[in-house]
């Protein structure tokens, strides 16, 4: 047999040795043991289901299960939230005095995680265009650098970082945010960095109905981030984590035809007179196509333009939309439309968004499953409006 595809992965991984094709959703918190030795191992062992449900559940396990073996990892954590893992991270693996080099694009909460607690403790950030070649290892302090910290692409101007050029750092924990791509899209770990994480919230649930982090890498260091993340708590719920699953199992043909959609409607947009930019990776007109092609094998459902009017005219088309729905988040069934500058980025600083390229006229779709044609003739029908 030849090697199995990553969308086959999504249908086989993550599966209990019940026989039960679907997941059990296992509501308990805590287990009975056979007595006071195997209660008192179970108290000290590591990432284990069968004790206490913060400490690992059998749900969770299997959604953790899948995503390792979709990222062709060693074991992979989950979390609450996307920044239920990201904060884990950040500080499971660092401590006052350290230094982080982290991309000037990133999701907001990132953002404001690093400018707020992160400063308050004590933890020096550099923000760096994460585009731009050899601007992380440039900034890296050796001896002080603990992590470098990227997302591809990126939000909301869909910048690409060089997964290999990231590897190629020597010394700190090289992460990567790949929620956009989801692990269908690309493999950051296949490229050598030390972590991937995605907000599974979006693409991987997949249906707007789950709340859920995960990181994937090395066992050690997955041991390690379990370790502080038991104190933190930021645990995933074995609803969300069976949710989760289920949007594994659907993964490959919802993405396959968002990303359909997200070109068609790149290219539509850009051959309308009203907008004046469109970032998605897929467009050759992006100034990393050639990278993204080289490190993806799908280019993902978002995708930003820049409306000729500014923010007067982003406000009509966010209010003129009729299928589409204003609304945060992505990787859902519907098409969402949101004015990064006062919504998802709102918390960036201001000099912050305009390095960030998060303008006033900036706008981000996450396209849906709607048909291709329902979703363009929305469009066309709010910019003729403008
Ligand atoms: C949404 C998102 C997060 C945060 O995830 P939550 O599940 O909302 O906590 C982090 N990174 C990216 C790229 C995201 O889109």
């Amino acid at each position: 047999m030849p090697k199995q595809q990553p969308e086959t992965t999504a249908i086989t991984s993550g599966r209990d040795d019940s026989g039960a094709l679907s997941p059990t959703i296992w509501t308990s918190t805590t287990w009975q043991s056979s007595g006071l030795e195997e209660t008192s191992k179970a108290a000290v062992s590591v990432h284990q289901t069968g004790n206490y449900a913060r400490y690992s559940n059998p749900s969770v396990r299997e959604f953790e299960r899948a995503i390792a073996e979709l990222e062709d990892a060693e074991d992979a954590l989950a979390f609450g939230s996307g920044m239920g893992a990201i904060s884990s991270i950040i500080l499971a693996l660092c401590s006052t005095g350290d230094h982080i080099v982290a991309q000037s694009q990133l999701y907001g909460g990132t953002v404001a995680f690093l400018n707020g607690p992160c400063k308050r403790l004590g933890i020096d950030v550099t923000f760096v265009d994460g585009a731009k070649p050899g601007a992380f290892a440039a900034a890296v302090k050796p001896g002080k650098t603990m992590m470098v910290l990227a997302e591809s692409p990126s939000n909301p101007q869909m910048g690409i970082v060089d997964f290999s050029e990231l590897a190629a750092i020597k010394g700190p924990y090289t992460v990567v945010d790949s929620t956009l791509a989801t692990p269908l899209g690309q493999n950051p770990l296949a490229h050598g960095v030390s972590l991937v994480v995605h907000s599974a919230t979006k693409g991987i649930a997949g249906h707007n109905d789950a709340t859920l982090g995960v990181v994937a890498g090395e066992k050690d260091l997955i041991d390690a981030i379990w370790s502080y993340s038991v104190l933190h708590g930021a645990t995933a719920s074995p609803y969300d984590a069976v949710n989760g699953l289920r949007g594994i199992r659907t993964l490959g043909v919802r993405l396959a035809h968002q990303c359909n959609s997200a070109m068609e409607l790149a290219k539509y947009l850009a051959s309308h007179k009203a907008i004046s930019a469109v970032h998605y990776p897929g467009l050759s007109s992006h100034p990393q196509h050639a990278l993204a092609e080289k490190q993806m094998r799908q280019f993902g459902s978002l995708l930003s333009c820049e409306v000729a009017g500014g923010k007067d005219a982003a406000r009509k088309v966010v209010d003129g939309v009729k299928l589409i729905c204003p609304a945060v988040s992505l990787g859902g069934p519907e098409t969402l439309i949101c004015h990064p500058a006062s919504s998802t980025h709102v918390g960036v600083l201001p000099e912050d968004q305009v390095t960030a390229g998060i303008t006033q006229g900036l706008l981000r779709v996450s396209v849906g499953l709607e048909s291709t044609a329902d979703v363009i003739a929305d469009f066309q029908q709010v910019l003729a409006s403008l």
